[in-house]
């Protein structure tokens, strides 16, 4: 289907724009090389009379098919919908960026904010231009699961309840939304909605994966991880069938010696980790428990604040082994068992309050009350506290557990904000994922 020529949902390059005798041109080209405009001002049209061919030559045109022709604008606004310009940043821009994966987004439910908000600062007054991006999807069209996203945003400014600005309604499946604006210094925060569609039926990549040529998606199975990998919270664990190892790793060595040291290094953590968390349960017992901190020097448990951080960091670790069990010197053991949910401090189920993170840097990390409290996981990393699995299915409805992850059946998407500012104003920006569900509102009727 073609209005005058022109072919619907199809995107024109603008080569140049003139004004002659009180009338505007667009020279406009079909980036396919041919298949032109047949309206008027069209190539050889009636209207190019003696008259204007002075607008011709400003707009230094020969007709042909070649896919170049000449609009009047306001037939031009009448046939385009959407005018996108480039815009390029020179050495005076910065931009700063924060991906995260989102998983779990479920096409039944409210077109809402809530699932994923950035926060940032700006220390002086700068243009900015804020863009909103999920990895690039035409590339992995091709086994980019059922879902579709788009998406909008709206910012903030810290301390008003008025957004301030909103971008420009983007095309269907856009790749990004953009937004340019004068910031003034200050705190801002940026809400992202996130409308899912389908692309497909959902079993459609069953039914077809079986013609597939199975090398041509293993190789861009490993493309697509590795540009999943941006995001802060990437886990590499769900990936390790699709990701190659860099050759690096292996270097100089052979393939069973990196394999050993890989059992031992993972086996060192997990002592360290251990022996943390049982030096901090025998603090109930005995006045003070020292350990060695960067210095070497011993840090007292009950006078340092910093507690296992300084561990971790030391270079003396005693990794002796406990032959008992650290989560059966759990006081809490058996109130209420959170289903299969293990801890990531000490590996046991947990038992008593399970401690979710919910930084954006995490997926789905787990500590018992024990582990909580004795400093394995960044301080700056907040700790929701679920006291039963009741609490946590109503809060964490939606969270997709360990090793349920599949990209082809559960699409995921990976959602950036950069923000581009002058170079004496960068951005510091930071990302949340909205793993809380049933936050209570007021729905205002009638
Ligand atoms: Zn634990
Ligand atoms: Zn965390």
């Amino acid at each position: 289907m073609e209005i005058n020529g022109l072919v619907p949902l199809h995107a024109y390059s603008v080569l140049k724009v003139v004004e002659y005798k009180e009338k505007r041109f667009v020279l406009l080209r079909n980036p396919w090389g041919n298949s032109e405009w047949t309206g008027p001002w069209s190539d050889g049209s009636p209207e190019w009379t003696d008259e204007w061919r002075g607008a011709l030559e400003l707009l230094d045109h020969r007709p042909g098919n070649d896919g170049v022709f000449v609009m009047e604008y306001r037939d031009f606004l009448k046939q385009f919908a959407v005018l996108e310009s480039t815009k390029l940043f020179d050495e005076s821009w910065v931009v700063s960026s924060y991906w995260m994966q989102l998983r779990g987004l479920k096409i039944d439910r409210a077109w809402s904010y809530g699932d994923v908000s950035w926060t940032f600062a700006i220390s002086e007054k700068t243009p900015a231009v804020i863009v909103l991006q999920q990895i690039d999807t035409r590339y992995f069209m091709d086994h980019a699961g059922w879902l579709q996203f788009n998406f909008d945003f709206v910012l903030f400014k810290k301390g008003s309840k008025e957004p301030i600005a909103r971008p420009v309604k983007p095309m269907p499946a856009s790749r990004s939304v953009n937004l340019e604006i004068e910031l003034e210094p200050g705190e801002y925060v940026v809400h992202a909605r996130i409308d899912i569609d389908e692309s497909c039926r959902q079993e459609w990549y069953h039914e077809s994966v079986g013609s597939w040529n199975r090398r041509k998606v293993a190789r861009q199975k490993a493309e697509r991880a590795i540009a999943y990998s941006i995001a802060s919270n990437f886990r590499q664990a769900d990936y390790i069938d699709q990701l190659p190892v860099p050759l690096e790793v292996f270097a100089d060595r052979d393939v069973v010696e990196v394999g050993i040291e890989a059992v031992e290094t993972s086996r060192v953590a997990y002592l360290r980790r251990k022996t943390l968390i049982t030096a901090s349960s025998k603090t109930h017992s005995r006045a003070s428990t020292g350990w060695f901190g960067h210095d070497g020097e011993t840090n007292n448990h009950e006078e340092d604040g910093s507690k296992g951080m300084l561990l971790l960091g030391g270079k003396e670790v005693t990794t002796e082994p406990e032959t008992d069990s650290v989560c059966e010197e759990n006081p809490s053991e058996g109130v209420s068992p959170h289903g299969n949910v293990h801890c990531d401090g000490c590996g046991s189920p947990i038992n008593g309050p399970r401690f979710y993170c919910v930084d954006s840097r995490c997926s789905d990390y787990n500590l018992c009350e024990l582990c909580s409290g004795v400093g394995i996981h960044p301080r700056e990393h907040r700790l929701l506290r679920l006291e039963t699995p009741e609490e946590a299915d109503k809060f964490l409805g939606s969270t997709v557990p360990h090793g349920t992850l599949n990209d082809d059946e559960n699409p995921s998407l990976v959602l950036g904000l950069r923000v581009y500012t002058h170079k004496e104003s960068p951005a510091t920006i930071e990302g949340f994922i909205g793993h809380i569900r049933n936050i209570k509102q007021s729905v205002k009727s009638g």
